[in-house]
């Protein structure tokens, strides 16, 4: 668990190096989750919603609860919580984060926070601290969104942001549905819907999470403080041109759309630059996409985040009117469509700010504060409870990928940090 030596901790980890004052269990849960839905040949993890992998992790969380003596409880919309106390007396703190995966996903992002609660929660009990509130660790269902195309299935139901009627039209690559696929795995489907009573009852969710960028990793933190989800969006830029022969075709006489498209590639990413902010062109469909034919449409996706709306809307702009001056430089027509819009999520400023004083207390740390360009349960959750997240540094940045890291000092650190803030929330 130091790091000295010790098998990483995507690698299994060990056991017999787990210390109650360490991070407790830590290494034994990792190495019992560690081979549930791992491929073979990518070492990419495959635990999409409702599939066996996806099943598996769940009944790994109800043996990890019912170990610890809490009570296990499947919510309406398929979320799993792990009690600690009576849930009616309110104010309860609420702590996890989710099992499930992108397509060969990292080992880290989901359960990172998963496994460090249960941890925490050990930790917290060799500490001997009496809690005064209600405590749970949920594992919130479909979070990634590989399987049906929409991220945070579980909290967003559980919250409203996403209707019933949109639930059933969710449907996977095979056609399956959400409900099917639900009640294949032996859930209820006609009970999904909106679950205000079960947030009210909850005091602050924390989300551990590993952190998918390097600001961590460039500060020297290994844990720092969610201050905000920057807004973003997704936007179609169609650039038609006119189809003609690639060999025979002057280039005078030409209509390429490709060429306007490339050059607005290139100006997403200066435009980016500029503000501090990101823009990806990760998508692109081609038609008649012949390799011996000038394209006569190329429709790219352009997914851009910044710190702020200003900025979002600086970058966009930007890149927009530098699509239109390329494509009219080439006889290009080109629509723009704005496809989807989130926009700023800001933590709630007090929970945050006492997560600081909680974990600045003995050392006089003071622990960064850091945006982040990813979505989170916890982001959909603000807008109806006060919620809170920290980050563990992750040293190349990477995720949604098999690389994705922590080293094992700093996912001791993360638990302790959890531990900490637990104690600082629910048993004051
Ligand atoms: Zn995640």
């Amino acid at each position: 668990m130091t790091g000295s030596g010790n098998p990483p901790v995507g690698a299994g980890g060990s056991a017999q190096d787990a210390r109650p004052s360490k991070g407790g269990s830590f290494h034994e849960m990792w190495r019992e989750l560690y081979p549930i839905g791992r491929h073979p040949d990518s070492h990419g993890y495959r635990r999409y919603a409702w599939t066996g992998a996806d099943l598996e992790c769940r009944a790994w969380f109800k043996a990890q609860a019912e170990a610890r003596g809490l009570v296990h409880e499947v919510d309406r919309n398929g979320n799993q919580w792990a009690w600690l106390g009576d849930p009616a007396a309110g104010d309860a703190v609420v702590t996890g984060s989710h099992l499930d995966s992108v397509p060969d996903g990292g080992a880290f992002d989901g359960p990172l926070g998963v496994v460090s609660s249960f941890a925490a929660l050990d930790e917290l009990r060799a500490r001997g601290v009496e809690f005064t509130k209600p405590l749970a660790i949920v594992n919130f269902g479909d979070e990634e969104g590989a399987r049906f195309g929409l991220a945070c299935v579980g909290s967003r139901l559980t919250a409203g942001q996403l209707t019933v009627e949109g639930a059933h039209k969710l449907t996977d690559g095979d056609g399956i549905s959400l409900p099917r696929a639900m009640e294949a795995a032996g859930y209820d489907p006609e009970a999904i819907g909106p679950d205000p009573e079960r947030l009210s009852r909850i005091g602050a969710f924390v989300e551990l999470h590993v952190e998918q960028g390097r600001a961590l990793d460039l500060s020297g933190d290994s844990v720092g403080i969610a201050s905000a989800i920057w807004p973003h969006g997704r936007w179609r830029f169609d650039f038609r041109g006119e189809a003609n022969h690639a060999g025979t075709t002057r280039l005078v006489d030409r209509r390429d759309p490709m060429l306007s498209y490339a050059e607005t590639v290139l100006a997403a990413r200066r435009e980016a630059e500029l503000a501090g902010a990101v823009a990806t062109f990760g998508k692109i469909s081609v038609e008649p996409n012949g390799v011996n034919a000038i394209p006569s449409l190329v429709r790219g996706w352009l997914d851009s985040r910044a710190e702020d709306q200003a900025s979002l809307d600086r970058v966009v702009t930007g890149i927009e009117r530098a699509a239109r001056e390329y494509a009219a430089a080439h006889g290009i027509d080109l629509d723009v469509v704005r496809e989807s819009f989130t926009p700023v999520v800001e933590f709630d400023h007090a929970l945050r700010d006492e997560l600081a004083r909680i974990l600045g207390k003995d050392t006089d740390l003071k622990v960064p504060v850091l945006g982040t360009g990813a979505g989170h349960d916890a982001g959909i959750l603000s807008g109806s409870i006060p919620t809170a997240m920290l980050f563990v540094r992750n040293p190349t940045g990477v995720s949604h990928s098999p690389a994705e890291s922590a080293t094992e000092d700093d996912c001791v650190a993360g638990v302790l940090a959890l531990a900490d803030v637990l104690e600082g929330l629910a048993c004051a």
